[in-house]
């Protein structure tokens, strides 16, 4: 007797098993080659369409993160930043990033790998099971500045268990900036949620670069509350090997 494939496939719909339904043909083939019993058979379909569905899962958090490029904490090559080691990063890359609310602030020159670290964090978050969130701090607060609902606006950056938020300090932020940053930081501060931050800025001109120290100083009290600053120095990843001009003091710009 053989099973009627409509039906099958209306009634795993019905138990919102569409995962099931991927893999069947291909189980029940293994299956007959191999002559499962049908416990044996139904324990492997079942454990195939767990590991397929929690993929799927990772696989659309990825995308709803949208980080600008793939990296990975495995890629980061740690011989180029002999300021930092692993263990430093161990405790931002377990469920204790979000249980903890450990915040991070990564301070740098460019090309010191922030980004990568900061999207290498919020990935292991997602596999970890968490969702993730990546922005920069300029269309954060255009963003924010242009939502015609402001609190529901809001939402979109309270709402993911990781928020990061890149290149803080590279623009001229306008009058709101401050106002619309302490919104999100203190509301993510108030669910216990972290923040991960790169800037190139060091802490004490982050009141100069949103025009209101005393807000700049809650927005740090607060992330720093439960997180951690990291500063690194050193040349640029980007630029590996090359020699620069304004490195070289031998060679004065104006020669
Ligand atoms: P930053 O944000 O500090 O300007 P990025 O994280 O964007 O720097 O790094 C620039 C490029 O160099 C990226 O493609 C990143 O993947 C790569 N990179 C930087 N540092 C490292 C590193 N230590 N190991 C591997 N790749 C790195
Ligand atoms: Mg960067």
């Amino acid at each position: 007797m053989h099973p009627e494939p409509a039906t099958l496939n209306a009634l795993l719909k019905r138990l919102g098993l569409s995962s099931v339904q991927k893999i069947l043909p291909e189980m029940v083939v293994l299956a007959e080659q191999q002559g499962w019993s049908y416990g044996v058979f139904l324990e492997r379909l079942l454990a195939e369409a767990v590991a397929h569905r929690s993929e799927s899962r990772t696989a659309q958090l990825i995308s709803k993160a949208k980080f600008p490029f793939a990296a990975t904490i495995e890629t980061f090559d740690f011989t180029f930043r002999s300021d930092l080691k692993r263990q430093m990063l161990g405790r931002f890359l377990g469920p204790e990033l979000v249980s903890d609310n450990r915040s991070l602030i990564l301070q740098g020159p460019p090309g010191t790998g922030k980004t990568h670290l900061a999207i290498s964090i919020a990935y292991k978050a997602i596999q970890n099971g968490f969702g993730a969130r990546f922005t920069t701090a300029a269309a954060l607060l255009n963003e924010l500045r242009a939502a015609p609902d402001l609190h529901k606006a809001l939402q979109g950056y309270l709402a993911p268990h990781v928020l990061v938020i890149d290149e803080m300090g590279y623009l001229g932020y306008g009058p709101d900036a401050a106002d619309l940053l302490f919104q999100v930081v203190n509301g993510r501060y108030q669910k216990g949620r972290p923040i991960l931050f790169t800037t190139n800025k060091a802490l004490r001109q982050w009141g100069r670069v949103l025009h209101d120290e005393e807000l700049a100083r809650a927005i740090l009290d607060r992330t720093l509350h439960y997180g951690e600053h990291l500063h690194f120095s050193g040349p640029s990843y980007r630029l590996k090997g090359r020699k620069l001009e304004w490195e070289d003091s031998a060679t004065p710009l104006n020669k």
